[in-house]
């Protein structure tokens, strides 16, 4: 199936049904009008010459332009280029360019963002810009209503257009999060990210009766997949709690809307089990969710469990070149594999565990680069073949660059990324397991541990952590006694920053990269 025949089909099953919530203008869409305000703006686009392969640039925080855009665009086959909403004018410059963005949708503005001005400064550096549609004013009303004037004809349009595309063209480029690097642009299919959306969907269980609170960016696979697309394919509602993160708007938005299942990276729920007033607002509704992106702390799980009564919330780990997700945790797993590992390989995907150094498979339990393979790979990095030969191998097997161990019966476990493996004295430190045990320390809201260079061991722990409000900060003596006896002596760390912030990237990952040349620069 394409994007759009799903779309026609959810629509035929679930026309009446709530689609599509927008909580903070209070605009809400069933799966009928969805399809009518999807195809208006595909004819819009088409009348302004966009067509297959065309890449249509999208650059707005959350809000149900984006979706529209997201749908009318896999219509007509064009190309959706997800633009970061942090973004600023030189990184804005960059991917105009590298993606080759003929029309860009855009928000005017949002909060400190003037994304307008940003677009006027740059448009005469990027020559492929020929069109900007900015969201809310009358430029996107009229590409909405020239593709209604159009609607009788429209739809014969429409459907012959459908005829001609393929669910193995490229629909969608998605730039990692830019956590260890500069951001690579993913090029993905209808195939790569529908069947994901889809699966995801399946193993959530979801039915037409759900409705699905997503307050991760849609700029990202987590929120443009794992939620719009899970969404669609199985006819529930999306619930857009508010243009950006905001733990109140979203626990009001599950309250209101009483969402089912409720999305987000661990320091989301962090913060909305720190909210004030947690307490009072009622989550009864909620059954399931998912929690990915990151490290998962196995407490944070167990309070979500717990406290927001998110009985089958899962793991899911996964990638942006992998549409994104490869393992998934599943409501008849036991609650302690549920909280404590990313689950077993998805449908009609593979995985296997490889020493990095000889490239053969290793043995069970034994940690190694996690490769995965299957139709959720990318089509490669866009216009970088040197990259995706270097990520994918010639066996099609994506390297993830992530180290993690296979139990007996297939469960994974993530433990840590290979970039962020600290050697101590010759012994590897996975931070995560430290950052795991000193989630159990009471005062301590939040730990990310890094390694930073030292003479005698080659490199020395230090931990960053965000305390809980109204407690004292902790000294490195305190980390110290906490840690003795529960912890080998190597993996103690050894400096202690306290922080309000970590420096955080829009999908909610700590850039341990900053942390470690900040870190490096306090040591001085
Ligand atoms: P970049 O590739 O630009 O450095 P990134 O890898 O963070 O950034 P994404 O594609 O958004 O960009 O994230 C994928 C990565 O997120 C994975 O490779 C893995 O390291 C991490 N990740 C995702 N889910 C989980 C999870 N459940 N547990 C642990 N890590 C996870
Ligand atoms: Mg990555």
């Amino acid at each position: 199936d394409t994007i759009g025949a799903n779309l026609d089909r959810a629509v035929a099953a679930f026309g009446d049904r709530d689609a599509m919530v927008e909580r903070e203008t209070g605009r809400r869409w069933t799966y009928r009008q969805l399809a009518a305000d999807v195809d208006a703006l595909a004819l819009g686009l088409l009348a302004r010459g966009v067509g297959k392969g065309d890449r249509v640039g999208i650059w707005a925080p959350n809000c149900a332009e984006w979706i529209l855009t997201q749908y009318a665009t896999a219509k007509i086959g064009a190309i959706l280029v997800n633009i970061n909403p942090a973004y600023r004018e030189h990184e804005l410059e960059f991917v105009l360019n590298q993606a080759g963005i003929g029309t860009l949708v855009a928000a005017a503005k949002f909060k400190t963002s003037d994304y307008a001005g940003m677009i006027e400064s740059v448009r005469p550096r990027c020559e492929r810009l020929t069109d900007v549609v900015l969201l809310g004013t009358e430029s996107w009303q009229r590409l909405l209503t020239s593709g209604r004037e159009e609607a009788e004809r429209g739809a014969a349009r429409l459907a012959e257009i459908g005829e001609r595309l393929s669910a193995d063209d490229p629909i969608n480029i998605q730039y990692t999060s830019g956590t260890t690097g500069f951001p690579k642009g993913a090029t993905l299919s209808h195939h790569n990210i529908l069947n994901n959306g889809y699966f995801v969907g399946e193993l959530c269980g979801y039915t037409e009766a759900d409705r699905i609170c997503i307050p991760v960016p849609f700029y990202h696979c987590f929120g443009m997949v794992m939620g719009n697309l899970a969404a669609t394919s199985h006819g529930a509602c999306m619930v857009i709690p508010a243009p950006s993160f905001d733990p109140n708007a979203t626990l009001d938005a599950v309250q209101a809307e009483r969402c089912t299942s409720l999305y987000g990276v661990p320091t989301m729920f962090i913060a909305e089990l720190a909210e004030p007033g947690f307490d009072s607002f009622d989550l009864s509704s909620l059954r399931t969710g998912i929690m990915a992106g990151s490290p998962c702390p196995v407490e944070v799980m167990k309070q979500v469990i717990e406290r927001m009564g998110m009985a089958e919330v899962s793991i899911c780990y996964g990638m942006t070149e992998t549409s994104p997700v490869s393992t998934q945790t599943r409501s008849d797993d036991s609650v302690e594999r549920r909280v404590s590992t990313v689950g077993r390989v998805g449908p009609h995907l593979e995985t296997k565990i490889i020493d990095p150094e000889t490239g053969l498979t290793v043995p069970r339990g034994v940690p190694g680069e996690l490769c995965t393979r299957g139709y959720s790979v990318m089509l490669g990095y866009w216009e970088e073949p040197g990259k995706t030969s270097e990520a994918i191998d010639a066996a099609r097997w994506m390297h993830t660059g992530d180290l993690a161990v296979m139990d007996e019966d297939g469960y994974l476990n993530i433990t840590g990324r290979i970039k962020d493996m600290v050697i101590r004295g010759g012994e590897n430190v996975y931070p995560r397991e430290v950052e795991e045990f000193l989630y159990t320390h009471p005062d301590i809201l939040d730990a990310q541990v890094i390694g930073v260079p030292d003479a005698r061991y080659g490199e020395e722990l230090m931990v960053w952590i965000r305390m809980r409000e109204g407690t004292a900060e902790l000294t490195a003596e305190d980390v110290r006694r906490f840690c003795a006896d529960k912890l080998a002596r190597y993996k103690i760390p050894r400096y202690v920053h306290v922080v309000d912030e970590f420096p955080m990237t829009v999908t909610g990952k700590v850039r341990k990269v900053e942390m470690r040349q900040r870190s490096i620069e306090l040591l001085g």
